[in-house]
């Protein structure tokens, strides 16, 4: 089947890799936008919900696949994205008993360990309630990703790097997508928070949330597994950490500010106290739906155009099981797509 998938973050790169290797002929188009998501992530890997200590939504079966597939991209490209991490979280008072509460209740046993650790972290990190530590945790290096598999396709002659109008440049009948005179079965939409017109899928509600992280470095720190509390330490390499990331649903436009970085050495100098640097601080929009979950599937009336967006916040763990979500569907129609993330969410009774 041929495929044109709009978009190369990582909800196109994910999804245009389970095609290829299905077999399927695919074609990306992408505008090579430096603002996407995916460039400006941190690239946390964590299984746990904090504010209420619970899993992830659906982790047990979104971490399976997450692993397999970062294991075959790794293999394919020849390059690690993953670096397993074990997270360090901070309790605050009180919170140690929550966390042995937590654990027997919401069955946290493959994802957090149950004691509680009142030793030093670090000279440098104030822990005197202790710290809890969580499993299965990691660094993603989600930039090496999309620019490895960017090379790949473009290697390949598989990507088209312009900005196309979706209305006006795609040509659509009952069983085809036309497009530069090529002709295609599918078309999917993984445009992240770019979807301007949000044209064809105009009925989805997105509240999309900006983030704003810092790369500090610093030598003496010298920290190797992943700290939280309010904010992630996260350290990549070089004596290097990502450190972040703020929320904010209200913004103008996709600039880096003052009040985030602030907000940010607020945070992190509450909790520590290391000499750093500030290497760099960037901004991104996370494309975020109404209910915060992925927007997954195809138009009733138009079943050859597809959707593959909203991954949020932890987007990094949602795309596989995402991307197999529309593959499964594309593959058969009678595959029921699960109803919290279903496009159909939005046309129901429509
Ligand atoms: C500051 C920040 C920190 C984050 N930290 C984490 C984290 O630690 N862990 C985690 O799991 N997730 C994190 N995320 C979320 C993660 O980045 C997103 O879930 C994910 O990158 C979204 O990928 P995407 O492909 O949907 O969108 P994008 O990466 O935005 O990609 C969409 C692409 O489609 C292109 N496009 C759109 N329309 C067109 C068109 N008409 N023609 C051509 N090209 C088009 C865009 O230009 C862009 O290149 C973070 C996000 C931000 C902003």
């Amino acid at each position: 089947m041929k495929t044109l998938i709009i978009g190369q973050g990582l909800a196109g790169t994910i999804l245009a890799f389970k095609l290829f290797q299905k077999g399927y002929s695919i074609t990306v188009i992408d505008d090579n936008n430096q603002q996407k998501a995916s460039l400006k992530a941190g690239g946390m890997i964590n299984p746990i919900v904090f504010r209420r200590l619970t899993k992830s939504w659906l982790i047990d079966d979104l971490y399976p696949e997450f692993l397999q597939t970062t294991h075959e991209l790794e293999k394919f490209l020849g390059h690690k994205f993953f670096h397993p991490t074990p997270i360090q979280r901070i309790l605050g008072a009180g919170e140690d008993l929550f966390w042995s509460r937590k654990y027997k209740e919401n069955e946290l046993e493959k994802y957090i360990d149950p004691r509680i650790s009142y030793a030093p972290i670090s000279p440098y990190i104030k822990t005197p309630n202790g710290y809890g530590t969580v499993h299965k945790g990691g660094w993603y290096d989600i930039q090496s990703l999309i620019s490895s598999f960017r090379q790949y396709l473009e290697t390949n002659g598989l990507l088209i790097q312009e900005n196309i109008d979706i209305s006006k440049d795609l040509k659509t009948n009952d069983n085809e997508v036309h497009f530069n005179n090529q002709t295609y079965q599918k078309v999917i939409l993984c445009q992240g928070s770019f979807n301007n017109d949000q044209q064809p899928f105009n009925r989805v509600k997105y509240k999309h949330t900006k983030g704003e992280i810092l790369t500090i470095n610093s030598p003496l720190f010298n920290h190797k597994e992943i700290i939280t509390k309010n904010l992630f330490i996260l350290p990549i390499h070089n004596q290097n950490y990502k450190v972040g990331s703020t929320y904010a649903w209200e913004y103008t436009d996709t600039k880096i500010t003052n009040d985030a970085k602030n907000e940010i050495i607020k945070k992190l100098e509450k909790i520590s106290n290391f000499p750093y640097s500030i290497i760099h601080q960037e901004a991104g929009i996370r494309p975020t739906t109404h209910d915060r979950r992925p927007v997954i599937g195809f138009l009733k009336n138009q079943p050859n155009i597809g959707i593959l967006n909203g991954l949020g916040s932890k987007g990094i763990l949602l795309a596989p099981w995402s991307a197999n979500q529309l593959i499964q569907k594309m593959e058969n129609n009678n595959f029921q797509i699960h109803p919290e993330v279903d496009v159909e969410r939005y046309y129901k009774g429509k």
